[in-house]
C-alpha cells in the first residue's frame, strides 16, 4: 500500500490497565469493519507539546477480533510512548495501517515464538489465531528481566490448559530473592528445541534488536535456514 493510500483511523481510548512497571495494556475503539493480519502494527501519530508531529509504531496485541476494539501492549520508554501514557479515557488520537509482513506463514511447520519484554505484543494476536485454526505445535518462550515485568502470564497458562499443542516457557534473567521462577535467558530454553531435526520448524522473534541478533545467530549455528526465521525488530 503506498503512503497516499494509507488508511487513517481515529482511535479513542476506552480503557487501560497496568501490566507491569511502566507497561500498560491499552484498549482503543476503532471502526467496526477494521481488519488486520495477526502480527501487523499501526503507526500512531502523536503531537508533542510544541505541536510537532511524531510517529511511533505499535504491534496490534488483540487476542481476538472484537469488532470496534483494538489492543496494544506499550512500554513507557521516552517522549513518544510517554504521550500515550498521558492519554485519558475518551481522548482521541489518529493512527495509520495496518502495516507489516511479520505474519504467520501458512505452512504446517511447528512454530516457536521467542520474545523479550513487550515483544510479546504481536504474539498475543498471532498465537490464539493459530491455535483456533490449526492443530500445529506452538511454543512461546518469553524472557523478562524481573518477575514483576512478566506480561500476560495468566493468559498464556490458560491457553496452555485449553490447547495441548501449546506450551509456554517463561524465564527471568534477574530473579529477585526467594522467587521460584526459572532463571535464565530465552536462549537457554531454545537450545532444548534445537537438539532434534529442525527442518520442519519456524521461528518467530520479536523485541528489541539485541535479542533478535543473538537468537538468530544461535539458530543459524544450529543449521536453521533464513527462510525459517521471521522477525520484527522494535529498534
Ligand atoms: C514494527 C514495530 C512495532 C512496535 N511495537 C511496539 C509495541 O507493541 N510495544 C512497545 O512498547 N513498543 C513497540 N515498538 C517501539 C515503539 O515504536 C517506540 O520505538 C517506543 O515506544 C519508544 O518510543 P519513545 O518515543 O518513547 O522513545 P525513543 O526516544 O523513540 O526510543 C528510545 C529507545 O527505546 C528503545 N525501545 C523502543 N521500544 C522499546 C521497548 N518496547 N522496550 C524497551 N526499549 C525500547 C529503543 O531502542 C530506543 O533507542 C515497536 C516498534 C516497531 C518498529
Amino acid at each position: 500500500m503506498s503512503l497516499l493510500e494509507e488508511k487513517q483511523h481515529n482511535l479513542e481510548l476506552l480503557s487501560s490497565y497496568k501490566l507491569g512497571e511502566n507497561i500498560r495494556n491499552f484498549v482503543f475503539s476503532i471502526e467496526k469493519d477494521f481488519k488486520f493480519l495477526p502480527g501487523q502494527f499501526l503507526i500512531f501519530k502523536l503531537k508533542l507539546k510544541n505541536n510537532e508531529e511524531i510517529s511511533r509504531s505499535y504491534s496490534i496485541a488483540s487476542p481476538h477480533l472484537k469488532a470496534g476494539e483494538i489492543e496494544f501492549c506499550i512500554k513507557k520508554v521516552n517522549e513518544g510512548s510517554g504521550l500515550i501514557f498521558d492519554l485519558k479515557k475518551g481522548d482521541k488520537i489518529t493512527a495509520t495501517g495496518p502495516f507489516g509482513k511479520f505474519i504467520v506463514s501458512k505452512s504446517d511447520s511447528e512454530k516457536i515464538f521467542i520474545t523479550v519484554g513487550t515483544g510479546v505484543a504481536p504474539f498475543r494476536a498471532m498465537i490464539p489465531d493459530i491455535l483456533n485454526k490449526t492443530k500445529q505445535k506452538v511454543t512461546l518462550i518469553a524472557g523478562f528481566r524481573f518477575e514483576r515485568l512478566t506480561l500476560y502470564s495468566d493468559e498464556w497458562r490458560t491457553l496452555e490448559s485449553e490447547f495441548e499443542n501449546f506450551k509456554y516457557f517463561e524465564v527471568i534473567s534477574k530473579p529477585e530473592k526467594n522467587k521460584t521462577k526459572q532463571k535464565g535467558h530465552v536462549q537457554d530454553i531454545l537450545k532444548n528445541f534445537l537438539k532434534e531435526d529442525n527442518s520442519k520448524k519456524e521461528f518467530y522473534l520479536c523485541g528489541v534488536g539485541e535479542m533478535i541478533k543473538s537468537v538468530s545467530k544461535l539458530l543459524k549455528q544450529q543449521g536453521v535456514l533464513d527462510n525459517q526465521i521471521f522477525f520484527e525488530r522494535y529498534s
